[in-house]
């Protein structure tokens, strides 16, 4: 910054620049006044008597001295200014007098007397003899501190701002690298269902460019039928943001991608606070080649339960075959001993079955089981097994149960069987049912094993039979 010299012929034309010369030569007031509010601090220098230096009384006061302890001597300041400072106005002093064109103008440090810094602004010109040489220096300090300190808060300012920006920028590459690593579509959606930003893998999903995708909402990319329905669904979301899946049915959710096919996927979305107002961050997956497998495991699975039914039920009668019955009886009869719980079983033999095949012919006599069959399985509860175990008899394997509940079962099963020979169109009045025979007995002692249970009821199934039928005996 260069000095601007008045101009001193132009300072001595102007009549009230006179006229302030001359008040000021003859007015030491005036000169006072100047010194005190107009600059802070004044100096004059004898550069010819180099320790020799005026100092004004501001000049002290700025830097927090009591004036009358200072001396006018050049080196009362030079140990409370900077050493660089001094360095630096030392220089400009020089070519300064060489060349009264270089500015003797710079800012330098002062540590004031609480041992603060004081920025100085520090301007001079020499006052030179007949042949140019400078014999007086004329000083004047402007104290800049209130602009330096300003200045300095402001640059602390910017470098934080600087910080803040980088690391911002970091962490914005950063969620865009995220946006661009997660495996599944993401699409930003605004509040009119507006698509306002994409990954590669949803362009990728869709087969539209990513500047494609943001010319569509999220109802293009679903499918027409329920293009009206995802609409009202997605308003829905936005009343009530959360982070959710979308969809009920999840394996169910269809998408369709430019070229008119339609993929199955899977949606997660959550709201996404923008400066725009409320966006929805729609994650998805196409799960189309999962959904075909699951689909595929569940034919499978549903084929091995046909498989399994086929092999463990009697396909006439709807009961346990003999041997799916004997293993799951075993395994109930094994659980009754260890827990020493109550345990029955009952054999049951259809009465006179032998005549109803030669009367009615056998498809009737099968008829017949059938229901005998059904009649079994309405009567027991849950947790009872029965099992077809011969060509017209049956096992019925009580858990929990004592003599005492089995014989209610027992009998409940005869009158059940009644019941529906008497509800029978038959003309004979026999019914296309016949009766039961049953032989019921409870669990023995701790050694016997199923099939000695099963033997003794097989007995008591002998007796019945030997002592007029359609009866239990225990
Ligand atoms: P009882 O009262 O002593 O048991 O006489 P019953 O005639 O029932 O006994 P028997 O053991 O003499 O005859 C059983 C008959 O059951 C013989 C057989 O033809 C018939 N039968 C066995 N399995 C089936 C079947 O699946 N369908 C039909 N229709 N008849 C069967
Ligand atoms: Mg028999
Ligand atoms: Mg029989």
């Amino acid at each position: 910054m260069r000095v601007e010299h008045l101009d001193r012929k132009e300072k001595s034309t102007h009549y009230l620049a006179r006229e302030l010369a001359e008040i000021i030569r003859v007015d030491p007031e005036l000169f006072d006044f100047i010194d005190r509010y107009v600059f802070d601090g004044l100096w004059y220098w004898n550069l010819q008597k180099p320790e020799d230096e005026w100092m004004s009384p501001q000049f002290w006061l700025t830097l927090g001295y009591a004036p009358e302890e200072k001396k006018h001597l050049a080196a009362e300041w030079q140990d409370i200014i900077d050493p660089d400072d001094l360095l630096v106005a030392q220089q400009n002093f020089e070519q300064h007098c060489k060349d009264p064109g270089h500015p003797y103008d710079q800012i330098v440090r002062y540590t004031h007397q609480s041992g603060e810094t004081v920025w100085l602004r520090c301007r001079g010109f020499a006052i030179r003899d007949a042949e140019g040489v400078a014999t007086r220096m004329l000083g004047i300090h402007t104290n800049v501190s209130r602009l330096k300190h300003i200045e300095e808060r402001y640059k602390k300012i910017i470098a934080t701002m600087d910080r803040v920006y980088a690391d911002l920028r970091v962490a914005l590459d950063e969620s865009e690298q995220l946006f661009e690593t997660i495996p599944d579509a993401i699409l930003q959606v605004d509040q009119d269902g507006r698509i306002v930003k994409s990954n590669s893998r949803a362009t990728e999903m869709f087969g539209y460019s990513a500047s494609h995708l943001q010319e569509l909402t999220v109802e293009d990319l679903v499918p027409d039928a329920i293009r009206i329905k995802h609409s009202k669904l997605r308003h829905r979301f936005q009343d009530a943001p959360e982070v959710r899946e979308m969809g009920n049915d999840a394996m169910n959710l269809s998408a369709v991608t430019k070229s008119g096919k339609e993929i199955f996927v899977d949606i997660r979305l959550s709201p996404y606070n923008t400066k725009y107002g409320l966006h929805t961050i729609a994650v998805v997956r196409d799960i189309t080649e999962r959904r075909k497998m699951v689909s595929r495991l569940k034919a499978q699975e549903e084929e091995e339960q046909k498989l399994f039914k086929l092999s463990s039920t009697d396909s006439m009668t709807g009961v346990f075959n003999r041997g799916y019955f004997l293993e799951l009886a075993n395994r109930a009869h094994h659980q009754g001993e260890r827990y020493d719980h109550n345990f029955c079983v009952m054999m049951l033999d259809v009465d006179n079955f032998k005549s109803i095949n030669d009367r009615f012919g056998h498809a009737e006599g099968d008829r017949a089981l059938t229901q005998i069959g059904n009649i079994l399985k309405n009567s027991v509860r849950k947790t009872d097994i029965i099992g077809r175990v011969g060509g017209e008899e049956f096992a019925i394997v009580l858990p929990e149960s004592s003599i005492d509940q089995g014989v209610v079962l027992a009998d409940k099963i005869l009158y059940n069987i009644e019941d529906a020979r008497m509800h029978s169109d038959d003309p004979d009045g026999l019914g296309g049912c016949p009766t039961l025979s049953i032989g019921l007995v409870a669990k023995g002692d701790e050694n016997e094993t199923f099939n000695e249970l099963l033997y003794r009821a097989d007995q008591l199934l002998y007796k019945a039979k030997h002592t007029g039928k359609a009866k239990v005996v225990y």
